[in-house]
């Protein structure tokens, strides 16, 4: 990897609204992960992106879904997939900063531990965006409230720790729900065998992008 150089997110085509938020949150510069994936991912490529921890990745994926999102579609047009609830809770708080200059996007987060109930009205309500585990997601996906036929991105976020968990086959399941035509990004802090037979299977001609761990 060549030293990294300091990267504005203007050089990319962010919308001026979210320029400023960026700018509102002290999002000066990317993260190196971020320049690495955000000119592919906006461009709408599938993307295996590994970074360590703390590197910036949920941004990197969150810009790119909320750029593709209409907000005016009244539908769930982005699904991450994460490893815990409390990792789905930190990625729905960063979708909701980062989203605050788009115009009334509803991000639902669905995981297990939680009671159904109340997932299943905010799904009623809406979602443009919804985040969550895998087996929670399927569980909503049996019971027919959540519908995925407008869904534009995928993400699998901590793929290496989903895979872990042991979430492969629930993976497996929600991605052959997705339409076939769509973005899947992949994100991970390391990039053990199962990654490659996951993006093997659900990823479509992926750009790999990695970051090395800095000193
Ligand atoms: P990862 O998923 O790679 O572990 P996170 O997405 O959780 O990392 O980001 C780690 C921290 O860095 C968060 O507090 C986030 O708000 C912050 N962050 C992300 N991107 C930027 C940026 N471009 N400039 C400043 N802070 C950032
Ligand atoms: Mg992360």
């Amino acid at each position: 990897m060549i030293g990294a150089m300091p990267q504005a997110f203007d050089t990319l085509s962010l919308s001026p609204a979210t320029l400023d938020n960026l700018r509102r949150l002290g999002y000066l510069e990317m993260t190196a992960i971020q320049a690495a994936s955000l000119p592919s991912a906006l461009l709408g490529k599938d993307l295996i992106a590994q970074a360590k921890t703390g590197s910036g990745k949920t941004a990197a994926f969150a810009l790119a879904l909320l750029a593709n999102l209409n907000p005016r579609r009244f539908a769930v047009q982005s699904l991450v997939l994460c490893p815990t609830r409390e990792l789905a809770d930190q990625v729905t708080t960063e979708i909701r900063r980062l989203a605050r200059a788009e115009e009334n996007i509803k991000v639902v987060t669905l995981s297990g531990g939680v009671p159904l109930r109340g997932q299943t009205t905010s799904l009623e309500n809406g979602a443009h965006v919804v985040v969550g585990t895998p087996g929670r997601v399927m569980d909503h996906l049996d019971r027919g409230n959540l519908q995925l036929d407008a869904l534009g991105t995928l993400v699998l976020d901590e793929a290496d720790r989903m895979l872990d968990m042991g979430f492969f086959d629930d993976i497996a399941k929600v991605a052959r729900l997705c339409p076939a035509q769509r973005q899947t990004l992949l994100f991970s802090a390391t990039y053990p065998e199962g990654i490659a037979k996951l993006a093997a299977q659900f990823l479509r001609d992926p750009v790999t992008v990695k970051v090395e761990a800095q000193h």
